[in-house]
C-alpha cells in the first residue's frame, strides 16, 4: 500500500480520535468524507459517490460545499447519524500542512439547528444512570435542552418511573455510560432501552461526578443544586455535561443551573395515560388536531408555548402552588385589557432563550444580538403594564393583579444598559454571517467610523488633500495618482518643481515629471488600501465583545425569558378561559370530593362543527360514591365522559380554569387510564398483554387518592376470562383501593355488582329509539344500561348464564393474580426471556 500523504495523515488520525462519527474534512470550499463515511452519506444524502487515488489505493470519496452544508448536516443528524466538523484551524496562506481540528460533533440530542428545532418543543438529550448499593437501587436521569440551557435531573425507584420520564420528555437521544456497570439492571434498562426504539449513544465517562459538576459551575459542592453526596441523579448529570462537553467543543455557557425535580412535587403521568388522555399526540401519535395542547395552546411566544407543554405533562400535587397559578390566571381573565396588552407585547418577543443559546456556541450571529435587543427592550413595557393595576393584598379582591403577577413584574430586569449598547452598535437588518462585515453601525466606535468612512469616500479624502498641496505649494497643476507599483503619489511637472517643499520624497522620474509621496499620503493609502480588511477585522472583533458582554448577564436573561414565559401562559390560560367559557376549579381540602357539574370534554368540544357538546356531571365522594361503573351502547359518549373526567382533573391540577359549570376537587395524588385495544407488536406484546399490563400498574400503583379511567378491561380474551378480569378489578379497585374509579364496560352482568359494593354506582349513557333509528343524547344518568350487551365473543344470554355460574369470588382472585403476575414478568424479565416464555 502506499504511504499517506499527509493531509490523508492528518485525516485517519482525526477519524481515529473520533470513531463512530461521519467527519466532514474541509478541503478548500468543500466538506470531503472518505471511506465508509462517504458510503453511508452518499447514500442517506443522495449525492455523487466518486473515489481519492487510482486502482488498489482508491478510497471512496463524496463531498459537500460548505456554504450549503448545514442543510446536509441536518440531514444526516436526522437519520441518526453524529456528524463531526473538522475545519482548518490554521491561517492556509502559511508555509506547509494547514492544521484541521474537529471544532463541533453535532448528534440528533445536541442540533441547534433552526430547521429540526421546533419553537413551541423542547429538544430534549438525556443520560440515565443506576446506582446499586447494599440495600437499594437508584435510577437517575438528567436531560438538557440546549437550545435554551435548560438542565433538570432526578432520582426515580424504579426504571418504569424513569421510562415514563422518558416517554413525557420524548428525547430525542439517550446517553448511556460506556463502561456501564455491569449489574442486572443497568443492562435490562439498556434492553427495554433498545427496545422501545430510544436513539442510545453510547459516551466513556470515568471521571468523578463531583469533579464535573463543579468544574462546569464553578461552585465549591454540588450540594448548592440540592445534590446528594452520591445519587444516580448526579452520575447522570455529570454524564451528560461531559457529554455535550465533548461534542460541543465549548464551555456551554447556557447551561447556568441544574435544577434537581422531586417526584413529591408533581403528579406522575404514566406513559399510557399520557398517551390515552392525548395530551400532547392522538392516540395515532400525530400532533395537532385532535390533542389537548392545540387547543389549550394559546401563547404567543416560543417560550410560553414550552412552558405550557411542560405544565400540562406535570400537574403539580401542592395546592398552594395551583392557587397561585389559578389566582394569576383569574386576575388576567378579569382583567381583560391587561390581558390583552400583554399579549399584544409578547407577540413581538423573540425566542430570548434560544437566541441566547446560539450566542454560547460558535454559530450565532449579530441577529441573535439584535433580537436579544429587540426583546429586552420590551420588558418595561411589561413591567409598566402590570403596575398600573392595583396589587392584591388577599384574595378575594376582585380587579387587582395577583401576587404572582406582581413578583413577575418586579422580577424582571430590562438590562437598559446592555439593550442600549447594542441597539446603538448592530445594524437594524444586520447579514447572517459574522465574517463579511456590515453589521456593526459605524457611529457605535470611531475606528471603524473612520475606516468606513475611508472606505466610503476615498476619493474625496484624496481630492481635498490634493486642494490643500495644491493651495500649501501654489502648484496648481499638481495631481494625486495612482499605480500598482508606487500606490498613490503626488505628480508634479518639471516647470514647477523649484515650489516643491522638502517633505516631499521623490519616488519616480518621468520625462515631464517628478513623482513623490508625503508622510500623509503614505498613511491615508495604507488606510485606504487595508480598510477593507480592518473593518471585517474590527467588526468581528466588536462582535465577540458584545457576545461575551451579552453572556455576562446571561443570568439575568435566562431569568427573564422564564418569567416571560410564565406570564405569557397566564394570559394563555386566561384567553383560553375567556373564549371557550371555562370557569374556575375550587381546590378542597378535607374528605375526598371530585365533583363536576356540566363539564365538557375540551378537545371534542373544540372538533364540534354546528352541533353542540352535551355536558354531563360526575360526583364522587369519600363516603357515598367512589365507584362508577358506565354502561350504554356503542357510540353513546362512554369513552369521551371518561376521558373528559380525567382531562378536567388534570388541568385543574395544572393550574388552569376547565370547560364546566363548576368544579370542585380535593387534589388527586394520580390519574390512570386504560383505554381500548392496541399492542405493541414491535415491542413484543400482544393487545391483551398491553391490557394486562395498563391494568396491573393501576393496580400496583393506584392508592385511595387516584383517579382512574378504565374503558374497557377484559376485551382482549375470551368472554369469561375477560368478564372475570374486569369482575375482579372491579371488586379489587372499589373495596382494596377505593380510588375514585370510572369503569365503562360492554359486560353488563357488572350492572349487578352495584348492589353488593357499598360505594359503587351505575351510570349509563342516554340513547332514544324511535322507528327511524337511534339518537345519542350523549347524556350519562343514573342507574345501568337497559340495552342488550355485545359481548365480545357469544350471545348476551350465554355470557349472563355463565357469570351467574362462576365462583366469583374465587375466579375474581385468580384473574386478580394473573394481571399482577404479568406485571411482575415485565419488570423482571428482558425482551428475549419475555419472548420465549409467552405462555398464550
Ligand atoms: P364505543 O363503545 O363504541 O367505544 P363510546 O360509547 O365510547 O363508543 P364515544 O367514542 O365516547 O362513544 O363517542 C362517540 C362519538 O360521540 C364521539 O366521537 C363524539 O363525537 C360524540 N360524543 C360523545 N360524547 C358527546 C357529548 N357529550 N356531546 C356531543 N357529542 C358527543
Amino acid at each position: 500500500m502506499k504511504k499517506l500523504t499527509p493531509m490523508m495523515q492528518q485525516y485517519h488520525d482525526l477519524k481515529d480520535k473520533n470513531p463512530g462519527v461521519i467527519l466532514f474534512f474541509r478541503l478548500g470550499d468543500f466538506y470531503e468524507m472518505f471511506g465508509k463515511d462517504a458510503l453511508k452519506a452518499s447514500e442517506i444524502l443522495q449525492i455523487t459517490l466518486t473515489s481519492r487515488g487510482k486502482g488498489v489505493d482508491a478510497i471512496p470519496m463524496c463531498g459537500v460545499p460548505h456554504h450549503s452544508a448545514p442543510n446536509y448536516i441536518d440531514r444526516l443528524t436526522k437519520a441518526g447519524e453524529h456528524v463531526a466538523i473538522c475545519d482548518q484551524v490554521s491561517d492556509p496562506s502559511l508555509p506547509g500542512i494547514v492544521q484541521r481540528a474537529v471544532t463541533r460533533i453535532i448528534t440528533p440530542g445536541t442540533t441547534l439547528s433552526q430547521n429540526l428545532l421546533k419553537a413551541a418543543e423542547n429538544h430534549f438529550i438525556a443520560a440515565a444512570c443506576t446506582l446499586k448499593t447494599k440495600k437499594t437501587e437508584e435510577f437517575g436521569l438528567a436531560y438538557a435542552d440546549l437550545s435554551t440551557g435548560l438542565l433538570q435531573t432526578q432520582n426515580f425507584k424504579n426504571s418504569t418511573q424513569l421510562e415514563n420520564e422518558l416517554a413525557r420528555l420524548q428525547v430525542k437521544e439517550l446517553v448511556l455510560n460506556k463502561e456501564l456497570e455491569k449489574n442486572s439492571s443497568s443492562e435490562s434498562l439498556k434492553s427495554s432501552f433498545e427496545i422501545k426504539k430510544i436513539p442510545l449513544t453510547e459516551h466513556l465517562y470515568f471521571d468523578e461526578p463531583e469533579k464535573t459538576i463543579t468544574g462546569h459551575f464553578k461552585v465549591k459542592s454540588s450540594q448548592i443544586f440540592g445534590l446528594e453526596k452520591s445519587s444516580a441523579a448526579k452520575k447522570a448529570t455529570a454524564l451528560l455535561l461531559d457529554f455535550l462537553k465533548s461534542t460541543q467543543k465549548n464551555e456551554l455557557a447556557q447551561i447556568t443551573e441544574i435544577k434537581l425535580i422531586s417526584g413529591e412535587k408533581h403528579m406522575p403521568l404514566d406513559s399510557a395515560t399520557l398517551k390515552n388522555l392525548e395530551i400532547l399526540r392522538t392516540l395515532q401519535g400525530e400532533e395537532g388536531r385532535g390533542t389537548l395542547i392545540q387547543v389549550m395552546d394559546e401563547t404567543k411566544s416560543p417560550m410560553g408555548a414550552r412552558l405550557l407543554r411542560a405544565w400540562l405533562t406535570k400537574p403539580l400535587l401542592n395546592r398552594e402552588e395551583i392557587l397561585e397559578r389559578q389566582d394569576a390566571t383569574d386576575s388576567l381573565f378579569k382583567e381583560s385589557n391587561l390581558r390583552q396588552e400583554l399579549r399584544e407585547e409578547m407577540k413581538n418577543m423573540q425566542d430570548l432563550e434560544r437566541a441566547l443559546s446560539r450566542l454560547a456556541s460558535s454559530g450565532a450571529n449579530a441577529r441573535d444580538l439584535l433580537s436579544l435587543a429587540t426583546s429586552l427592550q420590551k420588558i418595561p413595557n411589561f413591567q409598566k403594564a402590570l403596575s398600573s393595576h392595583p396589587k392584591k393584598t388577599s384574595r378575594s379582591q376582585e380587579n387587582t393583579v395577583s401576587t404572582r403577577l406582581t413578583a413577575i413584574q418586579t422580577g424582571l430586569d430590562p438590562l437598559l444598559e446592555l439593550t442600549k449598547t447594542l441597539q446603538n452598535a448592530i445594524v437594524p437588518e444586520p447579514p447572517v454571517k459574522t465574517t463579511e462585515g456590515g453589521m456593526i453601525q459605524p457611529s457605535f466606535n470611531p475606528e471603524l467610523h473612520e475606516l468606513t468612512m475611508l472606505m466610503k469616500d476615498a476619493k474625496g479624502i484624496l481630492a481635498a488633500m490634493e486642494a490643500r498641496e495644491k493651495e500649501k505649494t501654489g502648484i496648481s497643476s499638481l495631481k494625486i495618482k495612482y499605480n500598482k507599483v508606487f500606490g498613490y503619489f503626488l505628480e508634479v511637472s518639471k516647470a514647477n518643481l523649484s515650489k516643491v517643499p522638502d517633505s516631499y520624497i521623490r519616488k519616480q522620474t518621468m520625462v515631464n515629471a517628478e513623482r513623490y509621496i508625503t508622510e500623509e499620503l503614505k498613511e491615508t493609502e495604507e488606510k485606504i488600501l487595508t480598510a477593507q480588511e480592518k473593518v471585517l477585522k474590527l467588526e468581528a472583533q466588536i462582535f465577540e465583545e458584545l457576545r461575551q458582554n451579552t453572556l455576562k448577564e446571561r443570568i439575568k436573561i435566562q431569568k427573564n425569558a422564564k418569567l416571560l414565559a410564565e406570564l405569557d401562559v397566564y394570559s394563555a390560560l386566561a384567553e383560553l378561559a375567556k373564549k371557550r367559557n371555562y370557569c374556575r376549579p375550587q381546590i378542597l381540602t378535607g374528605e375526598r370530593k371530585l365533583s363536576i357539574r356540566e363539564g365538557r370534554h375540551p378537545v371534542v368540544e373544540s372538533l364540534k362543527l354546528g352541533t353542540s357538546f352535551t355536558p354531563n356531571d360526575v360526583h364522587f365522594d369519600q363516603e357515598k360514591s367512589t365507584y362508577h361503573l358506565i354502561t350504554g351502547p356503542n357510540m353513546s359518549g362512554k369513552s369521551t365522559f371518561l376521558r373528559q373526567v380525567a382531562l378536567l382533573t388534570l388541568m385543574a391540577q395544572v393550574g388552569s380554569f376547565v370547560p364546566a359549570k363548576s368544579m370542585e376537587l380535593t387534589l388527586v395524588d394520580r390519574i390512570f387510564s386504560r383505554v381500548g385495544a392496541s399492542d405493541k407488536l414491535s415491542e413484543g406484546e400482544s393487545t391483551f398483554m398491553v391490557e394486562m399490563q395498563e391494568s396491573a400498574t393501576i393496580l400496583r400503583n393506584a392508592t385511595e387518592k387516584s383517579l382512574i379511567i378504565l374503558d374497557e378491561v377484559g376485551r382482549g380474551t375470551s368472554t369469561y376470562d375477560g368478564l372475570s378480569i374486569a369482575w375482579a378489578i372491579t371488586e379489587h379497585l372499589h373495596t382494596k383501593t377505593q380510588a375514585f374509579t370510572l369503569f365503562a364496560t360492554h359486560y353488563h352482568e357488572l350492572i349487578h355488582l352495584a348492589d353488593s359494593l357499598k360505594t359503587a354506582e351505575n351510570f349509563s349513557v342516554d340513547v332514544h329509539k324511535s322507528k327511524t333509528g337511534v339518537l345519542f343524547l350523549h347524556k350519562i344518568k343514573a342507574g345501568g344500561s337497559g340495552e342488550a350487551c355485545r359481548t365480545p365473543r357469544g350471545s348476551y344470554q350465554q355470557s349472563r348464564r355463565s357469570a351467574h355460574q362462576f365462583r366469583v369470588s374465587k375466579t375474581a382472585k385468580r384473574r386478580l393474580c394473573s394481571a399482577q403476575y404479568f406485571w411482575r414478568r415485565n419488570q423482571q424479565e428482558t425482551q428475549k426471556t419475555k419472548e420465549s416464555k409467552t405462555p398464550y
